[in-house]
């Protein structure tokens, strides 16, 4: 029985959005991406997506308080119960942990954490290439930059706080397991270690 509950992290740019679309292909399960909700909110208008533009177009983090209640509400959903793909949340640490909180309470906590590693540089280039095809505001390359640094500063520390609640031993229930994963390679190469490091967890 794969994993269901999953959680995808690594640096901007290493396929994450790709490979969840391809997880929710094959298991039919929701794919939960703050930015892409943040995105719809600044297309619409809204409080949030008034408040999100600026700090997300210079490549910077929207506050946890912001991003912890849209993806609380997001998770709080039905369709939510039956497995999820989390892509680009959590971000912080205070973020990691109001997500263990509110997986607790809803009785469904992360089966597995994919971390998805690449090399720095093809990353840049990647997003580089990625800005022109979609022509995003926060990809020319000094906000590439940025937001490499921010996630080697603020995200990149949440690879530890997984390896730890994913080795919690008998007594207390596992709430996760970290898998690192590969993400050189083609898209199909990355999608079929995915599913490997999915079966086993
Ligand atoms: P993404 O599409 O995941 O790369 O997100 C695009 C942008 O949205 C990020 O660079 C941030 O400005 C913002 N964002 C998305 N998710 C989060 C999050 N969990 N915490 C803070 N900011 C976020």
């Amino acid at each position: 029985m794969s994993a269901t509950r999953i959680l995808l992290l690594g640096a901007p740019g290493a396929g994450k959005g790709t490979q969840a679309a391809r997880i929710i292909e094959r298991h039919g399960i929701p794919h939960i991406s703050t930015g892409d909700m943040l995105r719809a909110a600044v297309a619409a208008g809204t409080e949030v997506g008034l408040k999100a533009k600026a700090v997300m177009d210079a490549g910077q983090l929207v506050s946890d308080e912001i991003v912890i209640a849209i993806a609380e509400e997001r998770l709080s959903q039905p369709d939510a119960k039956q497995g999820f793909v989390l892509d680009g949340f959590p971000r912080t640490l205070a973020q990691a942990e109001a997500l263990d909180r509110t997986l607790e309470k809803l009785g469904t906590p992360l089966e597995c954490c994919l971390a998805v590693t690449v090399d720095t540089e093809a990353v840049v280039q990647r997003l580089l290439k990625r800005a022109e095809i979609e022509g995003r505001a926060d990809d020319n390359e000094e906000t590439i930059r940025e937001r490499m640094r921010v996630y080697d500063a603020q995200t990149a520390p949440l690879l530890e706080h997984y390896r730890k609640t994913g080795s919690r031993k008998a007594g207390s229930r596992k709430t996760g397991s970290l898998a690192e994963v590969d993400g050189m390679g083609t898209v199909d190469e990355v999608f079929e270690r995915i599913e490997e490091a999915l079966s086993g967890s």
